[in-house]
């Protein structure tokens, strides 16, 4: 039998922790019914529903639980805010150009492109310039900011919590998608940010949940993401998925704040490691290094070769590990993300993104380069 594969692509999903996942099946076996049904048994799955969002509420210090929204993931909640925004207002919108495909493209569907402002990214840290929203504020130019905490490609720490202050000051609503911060760094600041959204699949809470956090005070028009029916305070219509919303909070409250940063540390280390083995033997080029990065996340460009010949390599060896959107470079659709970067086409093909979870250790990441320096020999002896 083959060893089990090393899996490195964490920020494109994790497996459902077994918390959660026992919290999913207690939910699915025992409050079945529909929350917005009438008899005993449905009370008790709503009685459920309201305690995981007081839970959730909790988490984020938050006092009013009614400020959470349950939603099917981040494209949902994402798409949602932004056509919100879009509705709540005629003024300009500034956005990152290293948005996720969900924000980027409901800002294309939503806004007319002379309402968008797009932030620049500084390419060797990765991360935007708030003094360019503060600038778009001090001409008038806004009614609302959108931009993302951590980069789902690069990892990046994007300076959200200086944005949020910005905003708060100008009296401008900000929306930040936290799909890749949340269940991985700190979640303090959160609350008192604006539009936040995440995903239970980012951190162990299986597919097809997340959730949206709503402003303190409601800016603009009330919020009402979706029509149909008036679950969830008319925000978000449709039957609520209290399995998903059990098994999502459930995993979210396994880490504490407190060892969510020493793991944080630990593990950065590793990934350092790993880089700097890379670099300094093969000459990769590890992209965002210069600023702040999730602790799990490593995008290089490689020496040689197309990045598929490398994963599909790996792959054989083991290790699952992702091209990230970079993929689609070359067939005429480059990664916005790559671009921003400034990377050239060529470079864009030779990308490759490793995200490691919260349980991969040193030896993991050592086999991991090991298999890469051995990959890029054959790959060059051929
Ligand atoms: N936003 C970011 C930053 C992501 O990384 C992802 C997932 O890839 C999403 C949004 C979409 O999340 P979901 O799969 O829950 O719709």
């Amino acid at each position: 039998m083959s060893a089990p594969t090393r899996y490195f692509d964490f920020n494109a999903t994790t497996p459902m922790s077994e918390t959660a996942r026992r919290a999913w099946v207690e939910a699915a076996e025992s409050h079945w019914h529909n929350p917005s049904s009438l008899y005993r048994e449905a009370g008790e799955a709503r009685h459920r529903l309201e305690f995981w969002r007081e839970a959730l509420a909790d988490h984020f210090g938050i006092d009013e639980p009614e400020r959470v929204v349950f939603t099917s993931g981040a494209t949902e909640a994402n798409n949602a805010v932004i056509r919100h925004l879009a509705g709540s207002g005629s003024g300009g919108l500034a956005v990152s150009e290293i948005e996720h495909p969900c924000v980027e493209m409901a800002v294309n569907l939503s806004f007319a492109a002379t309402r968008v402002r797009r932030i620049p990214t500084d390419r060797e840290s990765g991360s935007v310039d708030p003094d360019f929203i503060r600038h778009c504020i001090a001409r008038k130019e806004l009614d609302a900011v959108s931009v993302m905490a951590a980069n789902n490609e690069t990892g990046t720490l994007q300076p959200w919590q200086e944005i949020a202050v910005l905003c708060r000051e100008a009296g401008i609503p900000f929306h930040t998608d936290a799909a890749q911060w949340i269940g991985k760094l700190p979640v303090e600041g959160f609350g008192e940010c604006g539009y936040v959204t995440g995903s239970a699949h980012k951190f162990g809470g299986g597919k097809g949940a997340g959730f949206l956090i709503l402003p303190e005070e409601e800016t603009g028009e009330p919020f009402h993401g979706f029509v149909g029916g008036p679950q969830e305070h008319g925000r978000r219509a449709g039957t609520e998925n209290l399995p998903g919303v059990a098994a999502m909070v459930t995993a979210l409250l396994e880490r504490d704040e407190a060892s969510l940063l020493s793991l944080a540390e630990k593990q950065s280390e590793f990934r350092n490691a790993f880089e700097e083995q890379l670099v300094s033997q093969m000459g990769v080029k590890v992209l965002a290094s210069a600023g702040p990065r999730l602790w799990n996340t490593s995008m290089f460009v490689l020496p040689h070769s197309r990045n598929l010949k490398w994963l599909t390599r790996l792959s054989q060896r083991g290790f699952a590990v992702s091209t990230g959107s970079a993929c689609s470079a070359g067939k005429g659709n480059p990664s916005a993300v790559m671009m921003a970067m400034g990377l050239d086409h060529d470079e864009m093909g030779r990308v490759l993104r490793i995200s490691g979870g919260w349980e991969t250790n040193a030896p993991d990441w050592e086999d991991l380069s090991s298999a890469i320096r051995e990959t890029g020999a054959e790959l060059q002896a051929q």
